[in-house]
């Protein structure tokens, strides 16, 4: 498993996905995305196949086995008859779609893509991704692709083959037809699908993505070889690099509390407990949570407002915690190592008088100006609870709730 990061993976559409294939000569099929079925109809009118798909598109997968909380089922869908599309496209559109990966709750679909639905002959798996244990690139790919690669990974795992790659050697040619062999393409296909295989590394390596996931990846009828779906995620660290792909972040698709997060500049991942936890650090922050599970009590957050604590940032970071209605207590723990305590100290101060806060508020202090800090503190009159040590903070917002 990847290990814990305080910064997420950016995620895009499949309609977004195909134009950086498009970019990098990755083949895939005709395709675009519709808001609405009017759109979608003309769409199907302009590609003007025999076979043609309509696809929901949400930031999550299993959508072909997904079910729409008004009846329908599938979020991909194909007709023979390009009149129907509008049809579909309009039982998908405003509509909220189920499956494996989106919980009960499901995803709103607000954009369908419309493609030239090929004929497969056969669906493979093909994803490029970070190995954290050896820190380079890997390939994994299967024979058995499609719509149940779970049951294969967990079943049969030796259908699953790995290849690393060195990452300053890059994807060698005996790389590539060790894993075009291993997946049985011959003829034409297997030359088809070594291109496909080094422009996707390269788009993998320049767009700094930490994966792009090809389910299925496929061999057509007539002998092409196509990525039929497309999941990625972008190093977020990395995107300043990429402009072009930053724009194609939808917020919409995002947790609203860690988009409120992010507009302050703070990593913020809810959790389910009802002790919010405001720290600078995601070290300290890892163990703040450590230790109010530690005193008995559940953490509802892990947030890290970085190396100091701004008044804006604990205004932004209250009203994001009492957005969580689990929430009963907030501990927050600062370490002021080249931060003035007392500066952190007024900015708590003036956050909690400005938001009007009525939680109980647990404050541990340490570091530079630590006692002008604390005296900050208890001269405000506010309900602020002062903590000795962070044991001593956990044990206090634990008993608090
Ligand atoms: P997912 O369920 O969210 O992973 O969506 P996919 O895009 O992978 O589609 C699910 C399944 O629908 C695929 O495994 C294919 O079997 C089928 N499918 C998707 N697109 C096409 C297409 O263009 N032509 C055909 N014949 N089948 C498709
Ligand atoms: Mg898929």
């Amino acid at each position: 498993m990847a290990s814990v990061r305080t910064v997420s993976s950016m995620n895009i559409h499949e309609y977004q996905a195909k134009e950086l294939f498009d970019r990098f000569d990755v083949p895939s099929p005709r395709g675009k995305m519709a808001e609405s079925a009017e759109a979608a109809k003309a769409i199907a009118e302009e590609i003007g196949s025999d076979l043609m798909v309509v696809k929901a598109q949400v930031h999550a997968g299993g959508r072909g086995k997904g079910t729409f909380k008004n009846g329908f089922q599938g979020g991909v869908h194909l007709t023979k008859d390009p009149a129907d599309i509008g049809e579909i496209a309009g039982k998908m559109i405003g509509e909220t779609l189920v499956t494996k990966q989106t919980g009960d709750e499901g995803r709103l679909v607000r954009k369908v893509m419309v493609a030239d639905a090929v004929e497969i002959k056969h669906e493979y798996y093909l994803s490029m991704l970070m190995d954290r244990d050896t820190s380079r690139p890997v390939i994994v790919a299967s024979v058995e692709g499609g719509m149940d690669i779970e049951e294969v990974a967990e079943n049969r795992p030796e259908k699953i083959i790995k290849q690393l790659i060195h990452p300053l050697a890059g994807l060698q040619a005996y790389e590539v037809r060790k894993l075009t062999a291993a997946l049985g393409f011959k003829g034409p296909a297997a030359k088809e699908f070594g291109k496909l295989l080094k422009n996707l590394y390269k788009l993998f390596v320049s767009l700094d993505c930490d994966m792009v996931e090809i389910n299925p990846l496929v061999e057509t009828k007539d002998g092409q070889v196509l990525a039929l779906d497309a999941k990625f995620g972008f190093d977020d660290n990395a995107l300043y690099r990429h402009p072009e792909v930053l724009a194609y972040r939808d917020i919409e698709e995002e947790d609203p509390r860690e988009v409120a997060a992010s507009e302050f500049d703070l990593s913020y991942i809810g959790l389910d407990g009802n002790i919010a936890c405001l720290v600078n650090g995601a070290g300290l922050a890892m163990a703040t949570m450590d230790a109010i599970k530690f005193s008995g009590g559940d953490p509802a957050n892990f947030l890290d407002v970085g190396g100091g604590a701004t008044k804006e940032q604990v205004v932004g970071a209250f009203n994001i915690i009492q957005s969580d209605p689990k929430v009963e207590a907030i501990l927050i723990n600062i370490f002021g190592g080249i931060m003035d305590c007392d500066i952190i100290a007024n900015g708590v101060v003036a956050a909690v008088q400005e938001t009007g806060l009525k939680l109980p508020l647990i404050v541990r202090l340490e570091g530079n100006n630590v006692a002008a800090g604390r005296e900050t503190l208890k001269a405000s009159g506010l309900a602020i609870t002062g903590a000795e040590d962070l044991a001593d903070a956990a044990k206090k917002a634990v008993a608090s709730v």
